[in-house]
């Protein structure tokens, strides 16, 4: 990409190069968001972050943009005002701190609520107070269970998509008992973005305010204005809610490059299981059903947010693949019969098994039935259409995960 050639945006203005400071940037997402900044832009990235494992390559000393990239070894949870300085320097602010699997809420349930929402706070604040552009990441979580859920198996409205797609500006967010603490993480990203909501409704009023104020001393002074300066007063946001977004990178290999013990989210845990040819492990039978995203697609949307400000702000984003739905035990045969092409070994070397949940989260576990994303709202406002189908995102993902475990695996395996 040459740094000469001038871009547009939606809108046909010219695209500025612009300051990204991302929170938590060393993850998975952040690892292709950079990638996609530094490749096809002219945009400057502040990674914050404690982890480099998933972005390392990036400074390799021969990369073309490395007066593009900046790396902070800074641990966010511990104290905000550590990351003011890389928030001052930037034009945006994306936070990707998050704590998202599963797992985790049932037995770091006081560490979700922090994570996702307590430690938000000060940034939400910070962009409040200087006018930063904020990006925050929440969760297709905060929807928790479909209505359709409630109808019994037979009901005829199960069919009825009003009952089961879920739709930014309509759909009800519905979470189990607290007791289930699986709803930590629901809860605690839905909090964020009611704080986030509640910032600019309240700006909005104060600026609506000042608005009618000053249209009726122009009025009556006959001085002209610029009414569209007043949108500059409220926090200018976008809030991401991501659908099961897959691709390289994804989580860990627990005992490779993860704790040993640890469970990460569905799609590396089956890769674990076909890695170390052990069953694939159905929670309940396997029937909740999930969309998958692939990862490229979803930084695709992520792109149009950043550059789009007029388009973006001031909504909450379903960013995920309507197409692509499964249910887990659909998803781990395919994940089977590609894995296999995928490592030359026959598809009857692999086998599924049927788990109760609290035999694999423990006590607290609860799950989410369904998750089809409505995408008029993004579609309408960005243009943007995932691409790319499941059948695509198990080859590209599983021949990296083999590519890049299968010998450490296999070591691992031989000393224990
Ligand atoms: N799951 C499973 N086997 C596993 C891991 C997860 O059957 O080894 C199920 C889990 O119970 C849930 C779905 O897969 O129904 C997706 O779980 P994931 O951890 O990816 O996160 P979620 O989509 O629920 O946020």
């Amino acid at each position: 990409f040459s740094s000469t050639m001038a871009r547009f945006n939606l809108e046909g203005d010219e695209i500025k190069p612009l300051t990204i400071c991302l929170i938590s940037g060393g993850c998975f997402i952040g690892s292709h968001l950079c990638e996609k900044i530094l490749a096809d832009t002219f945009h400057k990235v502040i990674v914050v972050d404690v982890y480099t494992d998933k972005i390392i390559h990036l400074f390799n000393r021969s990369s073309p943009w490395l007066d593009r990239i900046v790396f902070h070894n800074v641990d966010n949870n511990a104290e905000s005002s550590r990351l003011e300085p890389f928030m001052q320097k930037s034009d945006i602010i994306i936070n990707l701190t998050s704590i998202n699997h599963p797992a985790d809420y049932n037995t770091r349930t006081m560490d979700t609520i922090y994570c996702n929402f307590i430690d938000a706070v000060p940034v939400v604040r910070y962009c409040t107070r200087k006018k930063k552009r904020l990006i925050q990441f929440s969760s297709c979580e905060v929807y928790g269970k479909t209505i359709g859920s409630f109808l019994t198996e037979d009901h005829p409205l199960r069919e009825d998509p009003k009952f089961y797609v879920l739709k930014e500006d309509e759909s009800p967010c519905i979470l189990g008992p607290t007791e289930k603490k699986r709803w930590a993480n629901a809860c605690a990203k839905q909090l964020i973005e009611r704080l986030i909501y509640g910032r600019e409704v309240n700006c909005s009023i104060y600026v609506f305010l000042l608005f009618v104020l000053f249209v009726t001393l122009s009025l009556t002074l006959h001085l002209s204005s610029n009414a569209a300066e007043s949108a500059k007063f409220g926090l200018e946001f976008t809030i991401v809610r991501p659908f099961n977004w897959i691709g390289p990178r994804i989580d860990y290999i627990p005992g490779i490059d993860g704790e040993r013990r640890g469970v990460p989210r569905v799609f590396a845990c089956f890769s674990s299981n076909l890695l170390r040819g052990e069953s694939l492990e159905l929670v309940e039978g396997g029937h909740s059903k999930r969309t998958f995203c692939y990862i490229k697609d979803a930084i695709e949307a992520l792109l149009l947010m950043i550059e789009n400000p007029e388009k973006a702000n001031g909504h909450s984003f379903n960013v995920g693949n309507p197409n692509n739905e499964v249910s887990m035990k659909e998803l781990a045969n395919l994940m089977i019969e590609v894995y296999a092409n995928v490592s030359g070994q026959p598809a009857s070397n692999f086998s599924t098994v049927d788990v109760s949940s609290e035999d694999f989260y423990g006590i607290g576990y609860d799950d989410c039935d369904r998750r089809i994303p409505d995408m008029t709202l993004i579609h309408r406002q960005l243009g943007w259409i995932p691409m790319t189908s499941l059948q695509e995102i198990l080859e590209v993902t599983l021949r990296y995960q083999h590519e890049t475990y299968s010998e450490a695996v296999k070591h691992a395996t031989s000393e224990s």
